[in-house]
């Protein structure tokens, strides 16, 4: 089995010890170690060592190797910087407005119809929310579906407008349907295309137009490592998204995309998702990630 990072660096730095006071050399050898746990767990390259180098700066200036455990020092140092770096704390979710008005944008399979299916049930059992879900893709049928499917589960009421190919429509629609009926939180739910495309865009730019949201979510599947960081940067480009959430963390990626998409766009990761049932949705917690990061 391999050593954790843990263990790793204080091997490292116990064969330092005794060498005097700590070096440049001595730090710049150990922290490869964490970079290339960040470069495993799918930090971008970029990111990874902007962070090490930050890290190189103030562990140099802590005396690292005359403590008893100096491992356990850099790992903090570690740990408490990469939790700064994802956004140090939770991150809440603005529902202010009647209604509160949530757009999901991202690629089609990130996860959008699930997490929002996901979002209305956690608002309602946690919040004690009214949310109405929204079926805003006009090209696949299947994925109306899927929404009502998912509304049935939770008992939450899915608008769509089956004949209806106007998105900006549906959801200014929908958002009216909401106000006559008492609905306080309305989520849309909106097409996506395997790959970033200006047709996909101007739709879905228009719609957040028209709607002004008080959050819009980019929903990315944290399996896809590099590309979720391009991914991000195009939605963030067009939509100036409020948060991001990040899908699929059952699988067995270490979530490297969380540091990347947060140093690239700048946003906070608000959720994660966590298994393919309605329960598996949790907030981002930064400290929490960190301890998966490192291994
Ligand atoms: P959309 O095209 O963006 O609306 O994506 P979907 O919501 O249809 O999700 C695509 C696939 O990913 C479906 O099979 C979901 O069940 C699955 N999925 C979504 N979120 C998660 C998650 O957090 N974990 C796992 N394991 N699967 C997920």
């Amino acid at each position: 089995m391999f050593d954790n990072l843990s263990d790793k660096l204080d091997k490292a730095l116990h064969v330092l010890k005794g060498h005097g006071s700590i070096t440049e050399v001595n730090v710049a050898e150990t922290l490869k170690e964490v970079r290339r746990a960040l470069l495993d767990a799918d930090v971008n390259f970029k990111t990874a060592k902007e962070f090490t180098n930050t890290v190189k700066e103030k562990a140099l200036g802590q005396n690292v190797l005359t403590t008893l455990q100096p491992g356990q020092l850099m790992v903090k140092l570690v740990k408490d910087e990469l939790t700064e770096l994802m956004g140090g704390e939770t991150a809440g979710i603005n529902l202010s407005g009647t209604p509160t008005v949530i757009l999901m944008s991202g690629l089609q399979g990130s996860g959008k119809t699930t997490f929002s299916g996901k979002l209305a049930n956690y608002l309602k059992t946690k919040k004690t929310k009214k949310p109405l879900l929204v079926a805003c893709d006009i090209y696949r049928p299947a994925a109306i579906n899927q929404l009502h499917v998912v509304g049935d589960q939770i008992g939450v009421e899915v608008y769509s407008e089956p004949e209806n190919k106007n998105p900006v429509q549906i959801a200014q629609n929908a958002i009216a349907h909401a106000k006559q009926n008492g609905f306080n939180v309305v989520i849309v739910d909106t097409a996506g295309r395997l790959a970033i495309d200006e047709a996909m865009m101007t739709e879905i730019s228009n719609v957040h137009k028209a709607i002004n949201p008080q959050e819009t979510i980019f929903v990315v599947d944290a399996m896809t490592g590099q590309d979720a960081v391009n991914t991000a940067k195009a939605f963030n480009e067009r939509l100036n998204f409020d948060g991001v959430v990040l899908t699929k963390l059952d699988g067995d990626t270490r979530g490297g995309a969380a540091i990347s998409i947060k140093s690239v766009v700048d946003k906070p990761i608000k959720f994660i998702g966590t298994g393919e049932k309605m329960d598996a949705i949790d907030v981002f917690h930064p400290a929490r990630m960190a301890d998966r990061i490192l291994g």
